[in-house]
């Protein structure tokens, strides 16, 4: 594991989809978005409540790396991508899958993994 200081909201949100229990802040005006949040930031309601995130997403925009940041260095190539689950976009690294073949439409789980450079804690998306 990494020695950066914990992200609390955001690594809250990778426990809880490590633990399959990924969720995601509604409004009560039905806007969606990712925690952490105080507010909504579509319309500001505090009115927030944690709903389950849906099992699986489609992509729909992604770049494939080959020119990584040291950061990611031995993780390239590697597959950046947006997947829209309904009230939330995510975006995290496709892995379980050749770069060339990840297309948009493509149906994906959520889970969480580690990058192979630093063994730092990413979202990953895994072809259903
Ligand atoms: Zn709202």
């Amino acid at each position: 594991m990494s020695d950066e200081p914990r992200d609390d909201g955001f690594d809250d949100l990778l426990d809880a989809i490590a633990d399959g229990e990924g969720f995601y802040v509604e409004c009560d005006e039905g806007h969606g978005s990712l925690p952490p949040r105080l507010a909504c930031p579509q319309c500001g309601s505090q009115e927030l409540s944690e709903e389950p995130l849906p099992d699986s997403g489609e992509i729909t925009t992604y770049t494939v790396v080959t020119v990584p940041t040291p950061q990611f260095d031995e993780d390239s190539p590697y597959v950046t991508a947006i997947v829209d689950f309904g009230p939330v976009s995510i975006t995290g690294q496709v892995q379980g899958v050749d770069p060339e073949d990840v297309e948009t439409g493509q149906v994906v789980g959520i889970d969480v993994g580690e990058t192979v450079t630093r063994d730092e804690r990413v979202i990953v998306f895994e072809p259903r």
